[in-house]
């Protein structure tokens, strides 16, 4: 054997025990992770819905699932309806604050805390779910929203569309701009700034509250969701007419409030799972919204008598008028609105003009298609 291949077989022996002296000390490491008990950690989630609710409440149900499912257990949400921890509307303060690290509602209940987080849940006259999802997601949507609540220590997610809703349910018709003056109506944010203009009067109530306002007097109409969600809450038992569109929700966004200092403590794997499984959730409500209201709607109108209607369109004319002042002052007192709606009207103008030649034709051109059969 030459000298040479001597040195290489010898090196080569070192390398080999070397190695060998090397895998006991990692298997054991590896067993030694093995058998650690894993760590879960557990967090709470406070919610603006009744416990169980469907809909709304079944997007921060799922949430919940995808995350533990998603983590192997290692971390645990525990889903808390509206007043089992916390009410309906303390939710915003409550993840702020710690005393749960997971929140899910409606960004506008929260416009008295921070104006322009209103124009993240939904604008009147404004964009569809289609369109505020490509907004928050590849328009600078979720980045401005992240800017907002930066000063409450929260990090908002999408969780969950609505899609465009109902107008809502009243005991008068409504024929002339005129019928909503003095009318006493649940509507919040920036919608329910509309109807202040047009002379009515907007309440902001959680939705577990809402049934017992209407039927007992103490507000005159509302507006919740949907067919699927409104049906649920029996709405219908207390009010005769169910007015389309919602011109003041066209495709609302729910939101998750997460506890930033929770989030930055959790390792980088967890932290993609509370993101990633937000976009998930987000997805599975809007389906959920999808496939049901249309059989609720038919449950409404054949078996509870619901009478349908369409806001004239001389009254959404006037509403939308309305909506862009309401919008123009809300920009006007607050510099952090100006920035956001500046970012929402330009990705809406852009998406609107390409909507119009193709989900808006495509629909125009279904709906012509079907009355020619
Ligand atoms: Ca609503």
């Amino acid at each position: 054997m030459k000298l040479k291949s001597i040195k290489l077989l010898a090196i080569s022996l070192f390398a080999v025990l070397l190695a060998a002296c090397e895998e006991p000390a990692d298997s054991n490491s590896q067993s030694a992770a093995a058998v650690q008990p894993q760590q879960t950690i557990h967090w709470k989630m406070v919610t603006t819905w009744p416990k169980n609710f469907p809909g709304l409440g079944a997007g921060a149900n799922r949430y919940a699932e995808l995350v533990n499912e998603m983590s192997g257990g290692r971390l645990e949400v525990k889903v808390y309806g509206a007043k089992e921890l916390v009410g309906a509307l303390e939710t915003f303060d409550a993840v702020s604050r710690g005393t749960a690290e997971l929140g899910h509602g409606g960004a506008y209940y929260w416009k008295g805390k921070a104006a322009a987080a209103q124009f993240f849940s939904a604008v009147p006259f404004g964009m569809t779910a289609q369109e505020m999802n490509g907004w928050l997601y590849h328009g600078g949507g979720l980045e401005l929203w992240q800017e907002v609540y930066e000063p409450f220590g929260l990090v908002p997610l999408a969780v969950g569309n609505s899609g465009t809703q109902m107008g809502g349910w009243f005991n008068k018709e409504i024929n002339a701009i005129a019928d909503l003056e003095g009318l006493k109506m649940r509507l919040p944010g920036l919608g329910g700034e509309v109807l202040r203009r047009a002379g009515g009067v907007p309440v902001l109530l959680p939705g577990g509250e809402i049934f017992p306002s209407l039927q007992t007097g103490a507000i005159d109409a509302t507006e919740w969701v949907g067919p699927y969600n409104d049906l649920a809450f029996g709405l219908h038992k207390a009010a005769k007419y169910y007015y389309y569109p919602g011109w003041h929700e066209p495709g609302t966004t729910m939101e998750l409030i997460v506890n930033k200092e929770a989030l930055q403590s959790l390792p980088a794997d967890l932290q993609a799972i509370v993101k990633y499984a937000a976009r998930v959730a987000n997805l599975e409500m809007l389906a959920d919204f999808t496939a049901r209201n249309n059989q609720a709607l038919k449950t409404l109108v054949e078996e509870h008598g619901v009478e349908l209607r369409k806001f004239p369109d001389e009254v959404l004319l006037k509403l939308r008028e309305l909506s862009e002042q309401v919008i123009a002052e809300e920009v006007a007192k607050d510099p952090l609105s100006a920035k956001v709606y500046e970012s929402f009207k330009a990705f809406n103008d852009q998406v609107v003009e390409y909507h119009r030649i193709s989900e808006q034709a495509y629909l125009n051109a279904r709906t012509h298609a079907k009355t020619m059969e």
